[in-house]
Order: structure tokens, then sequence, then C-alpha cells
């Protein structure tokens, strides 16, 4: 079958955060593209992640704010908070995104096809009984939360589920010591929920620089998160007031609400993959090489469901690139190595490069420049928070190769510094640039001392 005999050159599967950057720059660059979802527009950022998430991090932040202000001389009532008006506006706010990403497709000329999709052989998608011939179809469908097979776990909600809640949950439970557990944790204690939060480890945040996980531990403690580590619930049953978590050592509690936050897995489970050369992973996530391929050669597959960082940006910019190679003037591969990210917990940490850990592995001779501090807002809002700022420099090149942070506005800090790393800064180049005063992102350039191992 010739190219111009199929109905698309592209058919995507997903218009979520890579499938749309794929679909409208592919079609910006002439192809004909189609683009098939069977949920909302905009994906999980969208409709279940980044975007709710961070609106309600700002709603949570605010009866911090309201305390803070008496030190610096303000008097006010005490402020109530009502759960159906953040709820509701959010929702507004999310269909005004979804009619933009619709404009977004539809204006380069990409066919947007309702409905869940699935192969039906490497050139034919069907979606809702109707079936479409492609050149070449992109996978884009995401991951979904995983709840593991507890007793009762049918009553834990998910992220997907827990920004809609009809009622506020006074006492509520999380489950897990990742991204979402714990970004979770901040928005409820903020919003006043007695939370709970429950990992199964000794130290949550695993994967991220030791120093950092630690001393967030002792803050989020601070917030009023009761944080528990070396616990996981073994059953789950209702009870009159709520619900009846035990623990695996044996204790248990009652809370209205649990939220189970325990990472997530490939959405693939009706795409008919079997009918097709796609090979996944031990995990389940679609094996592909740097361009993206999977073993069928029409095939590609890209975002969250190829086991990489799962991160909006990534996808955006896997999307961006896969589009550039297949239907335009070629494209360099992605460079996962620096790779920013954020976790929105209050307080915020910020990271880029290297752990510690990591370093001493990969480099030997590391130096670590290591700062504490009072932020100076909280010397008169009386709030007992500190921020941490780390760095780690390779001994040899003495090329900065992690910066971690925990503080407020880490995300919008560690953006400029990913820069400054991805360009190969050394400490001199750091201790060479002029601070902002007065700034607490002013430590980063002027910490002189390394920590003495
Ligand atoms: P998705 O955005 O998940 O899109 C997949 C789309 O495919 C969905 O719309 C789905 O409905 C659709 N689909 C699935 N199967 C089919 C089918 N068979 N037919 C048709 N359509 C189908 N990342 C950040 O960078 N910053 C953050 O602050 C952040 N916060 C997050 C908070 C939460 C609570 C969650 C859950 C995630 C967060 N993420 C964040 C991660 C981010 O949302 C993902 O990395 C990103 O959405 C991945 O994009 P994607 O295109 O791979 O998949
Ligand atoms: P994470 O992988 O971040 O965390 C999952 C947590 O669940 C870990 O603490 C893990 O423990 C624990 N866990 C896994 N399996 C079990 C089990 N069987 N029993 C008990 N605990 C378990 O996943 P999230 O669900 O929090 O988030 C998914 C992804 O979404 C993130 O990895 C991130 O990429 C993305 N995201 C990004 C955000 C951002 O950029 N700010 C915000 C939210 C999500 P252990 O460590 O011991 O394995």
């Amino acid at each position: 079958m010739s190219a111009a005999n199929f109905d698309f050159d592209l058919f995507v599967i997903g218009a979520g955060s890579g499938g749309v950057r794929a679909a409208r720059m592919a079609a910006a660059l002439g192809a004909r593209v189609a683009i098939a979802e069977d949920r909302y527009m905009g994906g999980t950022c969208v409709n279940v992640g980044c975007v709710p998430k961070k609106l309600y991090v700002y709603a949570s932040e605010f009866g911090k704010s309201f305390s803070d202000s008496a030190g610096f001389g303000w008097q006010s009532e005490a402020p109530l908070f009502d759960w159906a008006t953040l709820r509701d506006r959010k929702k507004a706010e999310i269909s005004r995104l979804n009619a933009i990403y619709e404009r977004l497709l539809e204006s380069p000329g990409a066919t947007i096809i309702p409905g869940r999709a699935k192969l039906l052989d490497p050139h034919h998608v069907s979606v809702a009984q109707q079936s479409f011939s492609a050149g070449k179809i992109l996978l884009a469908t995401g991951t979904w939360p995983y709840v593991p097979a507890w007793p009762g776990g049918e009553h834990m909600l998910t992220s997907n589920e827990i920004f809609d809640l009809e009622h506020f949950p006074e006492r509520l439970l999380i489950v897990g010591g990742g991204y979402i557990a714990t970004e979770f944790a901040g928005i409820f204690n903020g919003l006043g929920s007695r939370v709970v939060q429950a990992y199964r480890g000794d130290l949550f945040m695993r994967g991220f620089d030791h120093d950092i996980r630690q001393f967030l531990a002792d803050e989020v403690r601070k917030t009023g998160v009761d944080l528990r580590f070396n616990s996981n619930p073994t059953a789950v049953e209702v009870s009159a007031g709520g619900y009846r978590v035990v623990f695996d050592d044996g204790s248990d509690i009652e809370v209205d609400t649990i939220l189970c936050a325990t990472g997530r897995r490939p959405n693939i489970s009706d795409l008919n993959l079997s009918c097709s050369k796609v090979e996944l992973d031990a995990d389940g996530f679609i094996l592909v090489d740097e361009n993206f391929r999977t073993a069928e050669p029409s095939i590609f597959a890209l975002g969250d469901l190829t086991g990489g960082p799962q991160l909006t940006p990534v996808a955006l910019e896997e999307g961006m690139a896969f589009a550039h190679r297949e239907f335009g003037e070629g494209a360099t591969a992605v460079d996962y190595d620096f790779v920013p990210t954020a976790v929105f917990s209050q307080p915020n940490v910020g990271t880029v490069g290297y752990t510690e850990e990591e370093a001493r592995q990969t480099f030997g001779d590391v130096v670590i420049y290591r700062s504490e501090f009072k932020p100076m807002k909280h010397t008169l809002s009386g709030r007992d928070e500190r921020s941490m700022m780390k760095l780690i420099v390779d001994g040899d090149t003495d090329r900065v190769v992690g910066l971690h942070m925990v503080g407020p506005d880490a995300g919008e800090i560690l953006q400029g510094m990913a820069i400054a790393l991805r360009m190969g800064a050394t400490k001199a180049v750091f201790d060479r640039t002029v601070g902002i005063h007065p700034t607490a992102a002013e430590e980063l350039v002027t910490m002189r001392e390394p920590v003495r191992d």
C-alpha cells in the first residue's frame, strides 16, 4: 500500500502531553494526522495531574500565608476554606483548557476522533467500530494508577478521583512515598485535613538525594503531616465512621478517605498489541529505541508508557522530536541527562543532575557543598520552616553535576539552574556569578566551604 492510499499518514492514540505535541507538530509539518482520545483532551497532566495539582497546591498554601501575615502586622478573622468552591472553579478552568487543546489540534488540521482506539494490525486502528488506516501509528496512551492487591483495596481512591471528591475529608490516609503521595499530603494538610502518610520503606522519596529526603521528612512533619515510615496497609474495611485500615505492624486507624499513590503502570490493556510485533519490558512498558520505534516498523511509542521519566516536559520533548524526525527535516535525539524536576511538596523539592550517592559511584572524587538556613520571610512570620541547598561537584573537572534543594519556589529556581548544569558550568563559574540579594537562590552562588566527609 503506498503512503497516499492510507487514510492518514499518522494515527496517534492518546491526546495527552506527548500525543498532542506529536500530532500538532506533524500536522503543522504537512502530515495528514488523526488523533484518538477516549477520555479527556490534554491527558493526565491537564485533567488529573500537573495542572489541577498545582492549582490545589496554591489553594493549600493560603492557610499558612494567613497565619504568617500576623507577624507582619496583619490582623484578620480566622479564614474559612470551602472545598466545593475550589473543586468547581478548578473544573471550570480544566474545561477551558480542554477546549484550548482541541483548537491546538484542529488549527494545524489534525482530525480528532473521540473514542477508545485499538490496533487491528500494524497499519489499522479501530475506534468505535470504525476502522482507519495509517502509514504510521503512534502509541501515546500514558499510564494508569496502580493499586496493590490489598483486601479492601477497592475502597482506596487514586489521583484520578481525589480532585473531585464530593465531601472534603477530615481524616485522610495517603499510602506511598513518591511524588503524588507527598504532594497530596501537603495539599490536604494545608487545606485542613488530618493527614497520615504511610510509606513502606525506611525513608520516602526513593531516588532523590539522601540528605534531601531526610531534610524533607523533617520539614513535612513540622507542617503537621503524620508521616510514618516502615508502615504499609495490609487490609481495608468499611467501619461505622469511615474506613478502618490495618497496617503490617498490627496497628490500625480510622479515616474518611484513603488515597493510594503507589505508582503508575502503562495504559495498554486493551490496545490489542498482540496483533503486532511491539515488545514490552519486564514491567509492561513499551520498548522503543532512541527514535521511539517499537519492534514493529510502522508503530512508534512515546511518553509515560515507554518507561522513561514520567514528566510532561519529557513527553513534550519526545513528541516534538518524533514529529520532526518522521515528518520534518530530522531531529536530534532527546537528551535525558540533567532533566530537572520539582516535587510540589510543602516545602518544594527541586533537583537536577546526580544525587550525591550516584555521583560518588560515577565520578569517585566528588566535592559536596551544603547550606541550611531559615528563609528570611520566616524571621518575622515565626513559621518554623528551613531550607536546604546542595551542590555536587566532580572533583576532577570542577563541573557541578548535581544541584538539589528543599525550599519555597524550588521549581522556579531550578529551571534556570538546569540550563547552567546542562551547559557544563563549573563550581568556579558558580563562584564568579554575582548573587541577587536578598533571595534564597543567592545561596547557590555563595557556598564556599565544602562539607567535610
Ligand atoms: P497522558 O498525559 O497520560 O495521556 C495519555 C492519553 O491517552 C490520555 O488522555 C488517555 O485518556 C488516552 N488514552 C489511553 N488509552 C487510550 C485508547 N486506547 N484510546 C484512546 N485514548 C486513550 N508531570 C510533570 O512534569 N509535572 C507535574 O507537576 C506533574 N504532576 C502530576 C500529578 C499527578 C497527580 C499525575 C498523575 C501526574 C503528574 N505528572 C506531572 C506526570 C504527567 O502528567 C505525565 O508525565 C504526562 O501526562 C505524560 O504524558 P503522556 O502523553 O505520556 O500520557
Ligand atoms: P512514584 O513512583 O513517585 O512513587 C510510588 C510510591 O509508591 C513509592 O514510594 C513506592 O515505594 C510506593 N509503592 C510502590 N509499590 C508499592 C506497594 N506494592 N506497596 C506499597 N507502596 C508501594 O509514583 P507516583 O504514583 O507518586 O507518581 C507517578 C509518577 O508521576 C511519578 O514517578 C512522577 O514521574 C510523575 N509525577 C510527577 C510529578 C511532578 O513532576 N511534580 C507529580 C506527580 C507525579 P518504593 O519507593 O519503596 O518503591
